[in-house]
């Protein structure tokens, strides 16, 4: 499934799910601003999705709508969670999907965390 349109935000959306608690998580860490929890279909040792609270379709959607603090708080959860896995000194991957171009799948802002192994080139070519 992509994402045909980046907007509204659909608010039975998986990870809207998620956040109210719907459907269950394995979570990694949480503020008020973020919540952060393991890939249901892990492409790395770790691989980890931190998302905002608010309702964000994408990282243009956020950067145009979201407060500051909101925005604050979230960059400085993705780093604590990398910091929290203990991925720091060995590397890691921040990835962040964005409409159909992109395969994104769920329409709720995420960031993927990957680490845990030698990632290889950024892209796969085709
Ligand atoms: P994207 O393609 O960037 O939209 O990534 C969506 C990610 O969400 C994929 O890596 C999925 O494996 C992951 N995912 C989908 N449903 C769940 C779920 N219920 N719990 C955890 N991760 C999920």
């Amino acid at each position: 499934m992509g994402v045909e349109t980046l907007e509204p935000y659909d608010d039975n959306n998986i990870f809207a799910r998620i956040l109210r608690g719907e459907i269950p998580a394995r979570p990694v860490y949480e503020d008020d601003h973020a919540f952060a929890f393991h890939d249901i279909n892990p492409q790395a040792p770790t691989h980890v999705l931190v998302i905002p609270k608010g309702r964000y379709v994408s990282w243009a959607d956020f950067a145009a709508k979201a407060a500051d603090g909101e925005i604050a708080g979230f960059v400085r959860a993705v780093g604590a969670v990398a910091r929290e896995l203990g991925i720091e000194e060995a590397g890691y991957r921040l990835l962040a999907n964005a409409g159909p171009n992109s395969h994104q799948e769920v329409p709720h802002l995420h960031v993927h965390i990957f680490g845990g192994k030698k990632l290889g080139p950024m892209l796969v070519t085709p």
